[in-house]
């Protein structure tokens, strides 16, 4: 085959074996390029497909190879000027349109599809082809992705993301001021409720007797804050023993029937000093076994209330005093003279009587005497307690359960002095009563200081005084119990004789003027051993007289 030089020399391979022409691709160089409409037949007679014989010489040239089918692309070849087997087939199909409409009668007019330049970047590349050769229009197959297109969502994606993180860090920065500022406020609305508390002396406190958790975190002996059912005995074990069977009871009476816890109660200090609390809380209406609410130091307040009221029982007492030392005066007084008399004529008989002989007849008059003065030794008595009994004079109606309350109030100081519990067990609206509210006072008085006398050897805790009003057949009642030894068969029988007393600085005139005051009201005082054991004085009035 010839080789044709300038300006671009052609030689055409058609008639060469296999060998041959692998073996002159193979010698190409580096200004050659070849171009191979196909390739079909090998020189043993056998026809190779397009794409297996582009194949064959692609692996062989050292030259670019060049082919005009689109369907060689990506066998090794780098392109030509090209149609689709597609792009034949529409032009194809439009050409036998126009001549079945006419539009083309001569062959001449025949116009073949326009070709497009088609390349292999690859092979491009491998041929170090520069891209500023390639046609403006050429379609350039299998160039990988630029980075911008390789990696265009990534870029929004980021940013999307960083516009996300700094929404999300201005909200969260938005978020901690918020927070820091309603942290500030409540800090300072703490320390705000903080100060009011200590300035109150308050404790607020939780009390759960339903599960063995701890409620809160601290626990102070003097309130005890928070504490569980488990806790609750050594909540107790700090309060005055006096107090103890209160706290419990009271604490056991809110929880079963859901109501306020308002008390107060002794605890003692580590010094073994007590000191003064109020309690006041709510138990959880759904049935649990808690109570919230709040403890308050009411200790100095306390003291001085207490001094207070001891200083008007004392005073009372005085006056109740001074009412006994009277009338023992008056008694002393007026029964000087008989006593005197009797005295005198005993004396005078026991002397006539140590005579040889002694006149009978002086001896009877004497007697008589001596009878006559003790018979008006007995009128004055009686004179001096019919004067209490008309001397109901400052008549008043009032209520019986307000006195009761009343005096127990005034002797709170006194029997707390003396470990006594007072437990008051009111009948409601007990009616008026008309009478002396001071004179029905001293009974009260009287029965109570009997009571808290009676309980002084009973063991701490134990002490409890009953106070009760009723209404008992048309009569209004009150009862002052106590948890003593009772009262003795013996003493029963003497204990309202002008002068009984086992006490040792007792005057014994006390339950005398009781039953004389009630007597005097058209009542009466009974005193009884209770079989649960202590004492019982019942004073009953009749509620005729009310108002
Ligand atoms: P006083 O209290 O000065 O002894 P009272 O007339 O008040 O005088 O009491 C007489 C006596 O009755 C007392 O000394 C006591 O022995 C007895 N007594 C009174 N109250 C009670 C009581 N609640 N329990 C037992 N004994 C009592």
């Amino acid at each position: 085959m010839e080789k044709r030089k300038n300006p671009l020399a052609t030689e055409f391979w058609t008639t060469l074996s296999t060998d041959e022409l692998s073996k002159r691709l193979h010698e190409l160089g580096p200004d050659d390029i070849v171009f191979t409409p196909e390739y079909y037949c090998v020189s043993s007679g056998q026809t190779l497909p397009p794409t297996d014989s582009v194949r064959m010489l692609v692996s062989s040239s050292s030259a670019p190879i060049y082919t005009i089918f689109s369907g060689q692309l990506g066998s090794g070849v780098v392109g030509g000027s090209m149609n689709t087997l597609a792009d034949m087939g529409r032009a194809t199909r439009a050409l036998i349109d126009e001549i079945l409409e006419g539009q083309v009668t001569d062959h001449n007019e025949v116009r073949a599809p326009t070709a497009m330049v088609q390349l292999d970047w690859r092979q491009l590349h491998q041929w170090n082809i520069p891209e500023a050769r390639i046609p403006p229009n050429a379609i350039v197959h299998f160039r990988p992705p630029s980075l911008l297109e390789l990696y265009r969502s990534q870029p929004i994606v980021g940013a999307f993301i960083c516009i996300a993180q700094g929404a999300l860090i201005v909200a969260l920065l938005f978020e901690r001021r918020r927070r820091q500022k309603t942290a500030k406020a409540l800090a300072q609305s703490q320390k705000q409720a903080t100060d009011v508390a200590r300035a109150a002396r308050l404790t607020f406190f939780e009390w759960n007797f339903d599960s063995a958790a701890p409620v809160g975190p601290s626990r102070k002996p003097s309130c005890a804050p928070n504490f569980t059912k488990n806790e609750f005995e050594r909540v107790i074990d700090e309060v005055h023993p006096s107090d103890r069977e209160h706290l419990r009871s009271a604490v056991q009476h809110a929880i079963d029937r859901g109501e306020e816890l308002n008390l107060e109660y002794r605890t003692l200090g580590p010094d073994g000093r007590p000191s003064w609390v109020s309690v006041r809380g709510h138990a959880a209406p759904n049935g649990q076994a808690r109570i919230a609410g709040f403890c308050m130091d009411i200790n100095d307040r306390k003291l001085e209330q207490l001094q207070s009221a001891q200083d008007r029982a004392a005073l009372t007492q005085m006056a109740r005093v001074s009412t006994m030392g009277q009338l023992s005066a008056a008694i002393a007084h007026q029964l000087n003279q008989p006593l005197m008399a009797i005295l005198c004529n005993a004396e005078t008989a026991r002397k006539m009587l140590g005579r040889n002989e002694p006149s009978l007849e002086e001896l009877k008059r004497i007697l008589s005497d001596i009878v006559e003065e003790n018979v008006r030794a007995g009128d004055i008595i009686r004179n001096l307690t019919a004067l209490y009994r008309n001397g109901v004079t400052d008549r008043t109606a009032f209520d019986l359960n307000e006195l009761v309350l009343e005096t127990a109030e005034l002797l709170r100081a006194e029997l707390t002095a003396r470990n006594v519990v007072t437990r008051v067990e009111l009948a409601p609206e007990l009616p008026a009563f008309d009478g002396s509210r001071i004179q029905i006072q001293q009974v009260l008085f009287n029965l109570m200081l009997n009571a808290a006398d009676a309980m002084a050897e009973t063991k701490i805790g134990h002490r409890l005084l009953i106070l009760r009003s009723a209404m008992k057949n048309e009569s209004l009642q009150i009862c002052v119990i106590d948890h003593g030894d009772g009262i003795t068969p013996t003493a029963l029988e003497r204990i309202f004789q002008p002068f009984w007393t086992t006490k040792p600085q007792g005057v014994g005139v006390g339950l005398t003027i009781s039953r004389t005051i009630v007597e005097a009201h058209g009542g009466s005082l009974c005193a009884s051993n209770r079989l649960e054991g202590g004492a019982q004085f019942c004073l009953s009035l009749p509620a005729q007289t009310a108002t």
